[in-house]
């Protein structure tokens, strides 16, 4: 029989609205004896049935949960039948999807698929499995993505820290096929990117920020571009592709700034140029030079990983913000990004209107972003909203 998992009273109603995750605080009782990754059944307290989900003793989420139909089994076909939904969005709903592309296929609760991630590189795709019911089902989950996307290769990424918050041991490498030990090029709106699909950061490549990078290169026409946090040169090589008098790319990782100039030379473009360094030491020496840029953009990574490190977070992001209003020409424009679920829009609004004030600047918002597509948010689940941009005008 399927072990049974029993809410504490009143904790039930998250779960009725589809919450995906259990935390063990919510749980009173745990009926049987399920391994971990095993089918578990979900009752509130007064003895309903909730939801079905996947067990985790050694996870501070105990139960991620799949569906709310007492009728559906979590075995191959309900899989499929979610990977074809995922697929279905990036192939007909946003058309992405495709050989020579790039493009988040699954994006675990987004997808109502937790703790699973897939992203393609034209023919081969990236899995990373953030939990341990989903990693214990690969050889359920990739025979059907080897089916559904027929890819050449699929590489295994993991997420440092995963380890010891899922109870989960997995090392990266290829899973499947053959996966090319060189860097990977894919098209994003007309310009080339190479991905590293074995050492590059996260899975390879910020897909998240697609659309943020098209939008903020419409404001970078004549300007001079500075790229802050530029990774590979993501949001450098579109601004310089929109017709930026120059653009400075800085980033602390050398492999990236490398990958960057690479790119730089694969797109044939002149007017830009990469500095390994850090972000905080380079705009204060920037400064101290005299130089004076008219679109500048803020892509950190993220600075608060845990509730009690929101306040520190915020100083880090006043800091950069203040070092750019001063880097900042009369009419310009600012990006920022931010990419710590718990700092949210609000958050960031408020800090600029406190910098607008000890800069002595004018700053309005344009555009208030988030992430791409296809990295769709679920309603149930608010923490799958993550990524911010503002476009704002400083004068
Ligand atoms: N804008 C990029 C993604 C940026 S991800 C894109 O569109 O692809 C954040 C980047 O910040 C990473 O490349 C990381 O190497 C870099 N980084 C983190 N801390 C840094 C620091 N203090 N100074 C410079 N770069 C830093």
């Amino acid at each position: 029989m399927t072990a049974r998992i029993i809410l504490r009273p009143r904790r039930a109603r998250p779960f009725f609205g589809h919450h995906p995750w259990v935390y063990a605080g919510a749980i009173a009782d745990v009926i049987g004896e399920p391994a971990d990754g095993e089918v578990v059944d979900l009752y509130s307290h007064a003895g309903n049935f909730v939801a079905r989900g996947l067990y985790n003793s050694r996870s501070k989420i105990r139960v991620r949960l799949y569906t709310w139909s007492a009728e559906v089994a979590l075995d191959a076909a309900f899989f499929r039948q979610r990977l074809e939904r995922a697929f279905r969005l990036r192939h007909e709903v946003l058309g992405r999807a495709g050989p020579g592309r790039a493009c988040r296929m699954v994006f675990s609760e987004g997808d109502g698929l937790s703790g699973l991630t897939v992203d393609q590189y034209d023919r081969w795709l990236v899995v990373q499995f953030t939990a341990l019911g989903m990693a214990q089902r690969s050889d359920v989950l990739i025979p059907l993505l080897v089916e559904l996307l027929q890819p050449e290769g699929i590489y295994l990424r993991t997420e440092r820290g995963i380890g010891q918050l899922e109870g989960l041991e997995l090392r990266d490498g290829p899973l499947w096929g053959q996966v090319p030990s060189e860097p990977v090029p894919i098209d994003e709106d007309g310009i080339r990117f190479l991905v590293h699909l074995g050492e590059g950061q996260k899975t390879g490549f910020y897909l998240d920020q697609h659309a943020n990078r098209c939008a903020v290169s419409r404001f970078a026409a004549g300007r001079r571009v500075l790229d802050a946090f530029c990774y590979t040169g993501g949001f450098g090589l579109h601004a310089a592709k929109a017709g930026a008098q120059a653009v400075v790319g800085v980033d602390g990782s050398a492999a990236a700034v490398e990958l960057a100039q690479a790119n730089r030379r694969l797109n044939g473009f002149e007017s830009l140029s990469f500095v390994h360094a850090n972000v905080f030491d380079c705009l204060q020496a920037l400064e101290g030079a005299g130089e004076r840029f008219g679109l500048i953009v803020l892509d950190p990574p993220k600075f608060a990983r845990a509730r009690n490190a929101v306040e520190e977070a915020l100083r880090g992001y006043r800091r950069l913000q203040s070092l750019a209003l001063r880097l900042l020409e009369s009419e310009a424009i600012l990006v920022t990004c931010c990419c710590s679920g718990l700092i949210t829009t609000l958050m960031l609004e408020d800090l600029l209107a406190q910098l607008a004030v000890e800069e002595g600047r004018e700053i309005q918002i344009l555009q208030r972003r988030g992430q791409a597509s296809d990295h769709p948010v679920s309603v149930s689940c608010p923490e799958t909203n993550y990524l911010k941009c503002l476009i704002s005008r400083v004068t």
